[in-house]
């Protein structure tokens, strides 16, 4: 069969759309969230249901093509689209069900968080999940899932109860704690290399308002607020989440004008206990050190889930470098204090993530995800609308990265990263790295999942 007759049938079995480079859709089709990736598929699929992924699968391995598929289209490093080959983009496979009495959430593969924060609300209930909404639920859970509720209900892997999966054969299966076991476990944090998720079932937990928001400092303040914050949040209950940031205060409301533009560091809290005990829990916090800056109250959870969208529209500049942490020790503030305060460009920031609590009390084997006995998953954020300073952006987070990686633990979050090749992949996983190579070489023998962050099939 020739190539075009091959790909007329493959066209014709799709309900979904297939756009190629002569359509009108092609441009926008082929974009993703960071302008910085600039790729040429043969061919987008939108798919509309599994059965048009799996006539998708099927064609890639038998025409042997390149694959790469589409959630929310955020990754940094670009892995929701490839050069050449086709694209599956699943962001017609979006919808949540919630079954309020079971506690449970079903969700469509190419659905978005912001849809499920809004599904769940209305029940009372939260998935937990990142800090912007516009995320893809796909390539966020699979690569593990850290947030505002990290602390007190674990990690979005730890809140999966099952996967409905097209496997690379063409295949189609739900994956759990007791159907294909050992896919359950690789694909809860071992990224989109085993199968495409059309449909993931989550456990949903009883939260409605946060008592939460942003509190800043003056940036020359931040070691007192770092050497503070490290004891409290290693002791702290699971009710309080806060991530430390260096950030530049957007210049425009609810922002005071005499803080625009300015440098701060700050603390982003989530408090998900008893309402009427936050005022006294806070107590403490506001009492060690006068923020400059307040806006931590009661809040609806998709409210503090959405808070950031508008920081980061589509269409920006990222440069992203990440690592875990064992601690925060005085060396590494002293390199904070180095890099933090000369943020190249407002949107740009660091991050410093809490992953004790909840997400610490599952075993460092019971997922891939490694890396449970460490304090906090940093990342250094590079961002601004001008690709004109991309060798700024990538020269910042660079010398950051380099200047604390050597107080790190040793991996990075495995959706903190950009392309930066196997070596860094396996120090991610760490002793998990081989057996999610085994359960590869299972599933997906010949590598057709490739774009994303690799592992390669070994079955040793
Ligand atoms: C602004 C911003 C904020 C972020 N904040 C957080 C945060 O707070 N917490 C956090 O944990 N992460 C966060 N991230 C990182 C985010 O988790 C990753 O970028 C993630 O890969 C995005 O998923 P996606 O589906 O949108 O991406 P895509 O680019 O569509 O896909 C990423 C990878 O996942 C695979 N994939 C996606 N969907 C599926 C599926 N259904 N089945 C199989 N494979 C799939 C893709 O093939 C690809 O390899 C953030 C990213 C950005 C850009």
């Amino acid at each position: 069969m020739s190539k075009e007759t091959a790909v007329a049938e493959f066209k014709a079995k799709l309900r979904g759309e297939l756009i190629t480079p002569n359509d009108a859709a092609y441009e926008t089709a082929r974009q993703v969230y960071n302008a910085m990736i600039d790729r040429r598929p043969a061919m987008i699929a939108k798919c509309t249901d599994a059965a048009d992924v799996i006539t998708c699968v099927n064609f890639a391995r038998d025409q042997k093509i390149r694959l790469a598929v589409r959630g929310g289209g955020h990754n940094a490093a670009g892995l929701g689209v490839c050069d050449g080959g086709l694209v599956i983009d699943l962001s017609l496979i979006r919808y949540t069900h919630v079954d309020a009495e079971a506690g449970t959430v079903r969700v469509g593969g190419g659905s978005l968080w912001g849809d499920v924060d809004h599904a769940t609300h209305a029940f009372d209930l939260a998935v937990p999940t990142g800090i912007i909404s516009t995320t893809g639920v796909g390539g966020l859970t699979l690569g593990g899932g850290l947030g505002h509720l990290t602390r007190k209900c674990g990690l979005t892997i730890d809140n999966l109860i099952s996967a409905d999966l097209v496997l690379a054969d063409g295949s189609f299966v739900t994956a759990s704690e007791w159907r294909h076991e050992d896919l359950f476990w690789a694909i809860r944090g071992g990224g989109g290399n085993f199968g495409i998720v059309t449909s993931f079932l989550f456990k949903a937990h009883r939260i409605h308002t946060d008592y939460a928001g942003p509190m800043l400092w003056e940036i020359d303040q931040a070691p007192e607020v770092m050497r503070w914050y490290r004891q409290f949040i290693a002791d702290a209950p699971d009710d309080i989440n806060g991530f430390f940031l260096f950030l530049v205060v957007p210049p425009g409301p609810p922002f005071p004008e005499h803080l625009h533009n300015k440098k701060m560091c700050g603390i982003v809290w989530c408090y998900t206990g008893p309402m009427d005990k936050a005022e006294e829990t806070f107590k403490p916090i506001r009492g060690f050190l006068k923020p400059a800056l307040d806006f931590v109250g009661p809040i609806p959870h998709p409210a503090l889930q959405s808070m950031f969208d508008g920081l980061y529209p589509a269409g920006l500049q990222w440069y992203w470098k990440a690592d875990f942490f064992n601690e925060l020790s005085d060396e590494a503030i002293e390199q904070h204090m180095k890099y933090g305060p000369q943020l190249p460009t407002f949107q740009s920031s660091m991050h410093l993530y809490p992953i004790n609590g909840a997400a610490a009390r599952v075993g460092k084997d019971d997922t891939p995800w490694g890396y449970r006995d460490a304090m906090f998953a940093q990342v250094i954020v590079a961002v601004d609308p001008d690709p004109g300073k991309k060798d700024q952006l990538v020269s910042w987070a660079r010398s950051y990265w380099e200047a604390l990686h050597p107080h790190s633990a040793g991996g990075a979050y495995i959706n903190f990263m950009m392309d930066e090749g196997e070596e860094r992949v396996k120090a991610t996983y760490r002793g998990n790295y081989a057996r999610l190579a085994r359960i590869k070489a299972k599933y997906d023998p010949d590598n057709l999942f490739s774009v994303n962050q690799n592992i390669r099939p070994e079955s040793t």
